[in-house]
């Protein structure tokens, strides 16, 4: 066994801090003051992000993207985790279900994102929809011209800068023909309902959709009718280790903030690194991150080869839940380290305590994930977690 990274992927982590901290972290006190960053910034580091070579690491070259393994994913993204107010979000990583979809979609939708020219947005949850897509009440209908759909989405992440939405719809209300649309948000019919706001300073806002007989022809349809929670489902693996990474990325920058502030930071007249309940913390937190990106690293690189779909989904949720979990604990005694000045937004300790906590809740909440990993083992035994 030889868990060394490669001279490759030593290189591509070190880019990736590097493009992190020169390029992303400038702008992380704007985030924080403006709740977001303006247009101005976004075209800049899209710019950058397109010089340093960091579009699309999930998508394929041929699609413009940058074709990274998901291990190299992973390892760019940690980096970008690092970053306060998902900043890292201005570096877009297309949807991956886009990957299957027409010729005429690929050129018209994936390769322009890939290229920082569009914007996707995925709009799933409702308001009584959300654990439980099933009970979408988004419909689509056929209609001259191809469908009409008709509903609200919540929590549209980018809403506001995306230029198009990956609406998930039932046709004619039936979950068992629940289906991806794709919806350009200028079509008569799309609106922004309502932009509430959040916990963190994100660097683009989640705003509620309606759709008012919004008419899209079938060459919008992407896969096939009933194709909706398949897809969705190939996504959750990619988005729940990305998910994992930035978890790994913030523990990290919250551990170093917290370790050299306890090493300077004199009270009673010693660094309060000796006092043991410090030294304490400081322990449980490499400990807690050590064990969170052995599995990560793990699991990313067995994903990368060949694996069986199930089993990636299985493995995704368990790393999801261990390392947003992982980050919780890590930030909270970050803040406990720094004192008051933990508690200060202008610490990046106190503004990843707060990013991270939506880690717990997005992409499926901790209790699915156990959900799901109970399910798993119920089926297939302790194997596909426990074994080696
Ligand atoms: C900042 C932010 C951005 C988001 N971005 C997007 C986006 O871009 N696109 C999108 O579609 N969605 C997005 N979401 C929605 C997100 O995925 C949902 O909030 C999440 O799936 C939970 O759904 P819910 O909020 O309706 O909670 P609910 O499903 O109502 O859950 C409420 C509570 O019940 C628990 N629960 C539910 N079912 C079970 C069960 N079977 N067993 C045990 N406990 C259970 C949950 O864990 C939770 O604790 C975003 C959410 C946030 C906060």
């Amino acid at each position: 066994m030889d868990f060394t990274l490669s001279k490759e992927h030593k290189e591509l982590q070190a880019k990736a801090k590097a493009f992190t901290e020169e390029v992303l972290f400038p702008y992380e006190m704007e985030c924080e003051e403006n709740d977001g960053i303006t247009p101005e910034t976004h075209a800049i580091i899209n710019q950058k992000v397109m010089d340093w070579g960091f579009n699309a690491t999930n998508h394929s070259k041929e699609h413009g993207g940058q074709g990274m393994t998901l291990f190299e994913q992973m390892l760019v993204s940690e980096q970008l985790g690092m970053a306060t107010g998902a900043i890292w979000d201005a570096v877009p990583q297309p949807s991956y279900p886009m990957k299957f979809g027409t010729q005429e979609q690929i050129e018209e939708y994936l390769i322009p994102s890939c290229q920082c020219k569009r914007r996707d947005a995925y709009a799933i949850t409702e308001a009584d929809a959300g654990s439980d897509p099933s009970q979408c009440l988004t419909r689509a209908d056929k209609c001259d011209g191809g469908y009409k759909i008709n509903g609200e989405k919540w929590f549209v992440t980018v809403g506001d800068v995306a230029d198009f939405i990956l609406v998930h719809a039932h046709v004619d209300g039936d979950p068992e023909k629940a289906t991806v649309f794709f919806v350009d948000k200028n079509l008569p019919g799309v609106a922004v309902k309502r932009t509430p706001q959040y916990t963190h300073h994100f660097a683009f806002k989640h705003p509620e959709f309606t759709f008012t007989d919004v008419v899209v022809d079938e060459s919008k349809i992407l896969g096939k009718i009933g194709d909706g929670f398949d897809l969705t489902k190939d996504w959750f693996v990619e988005a729940r280790l990305g998910i994992a990474a930035r978890c790994v990325g913030g523990a990290t920058r919250v551990l170093n903030v917290a370790n050299e502030f306890a090493a300077g930071r004199i009270m009673f007249g010693h660094p309060i690194r000796d006092f043991q309940a410090i030294e304490f913390m400081i322990a449980d937190m490499a400990m807690d991150i050590m064990a969170a990106k052995s599995l990560l690293y793990r699991v990313c690189w067995e994903i990368s080869g060949d694996m069986d779909r199930k089993q990636k989904h299985a493995r995704a949720s368990a790393v999801k839940l261990f390392c947003s979990e992982m980050v919780g604990r890590v930030a909270d005694k970050g803040v406990q380290i720094l004192g008051g000045r933990g508690y200060m937004r202008e610490n990046p300790v106190e503004r990843l305590w707060r990013d991270t906590r939506v880690d717990r809740i997005w992409e499926g909440t901790s209790e699915i994930q156990r959900v799901v990993i109970s399910g798993q083992i119920k089926k297939r035994g302790l194997d596909i977690y426990t074994g080696w």
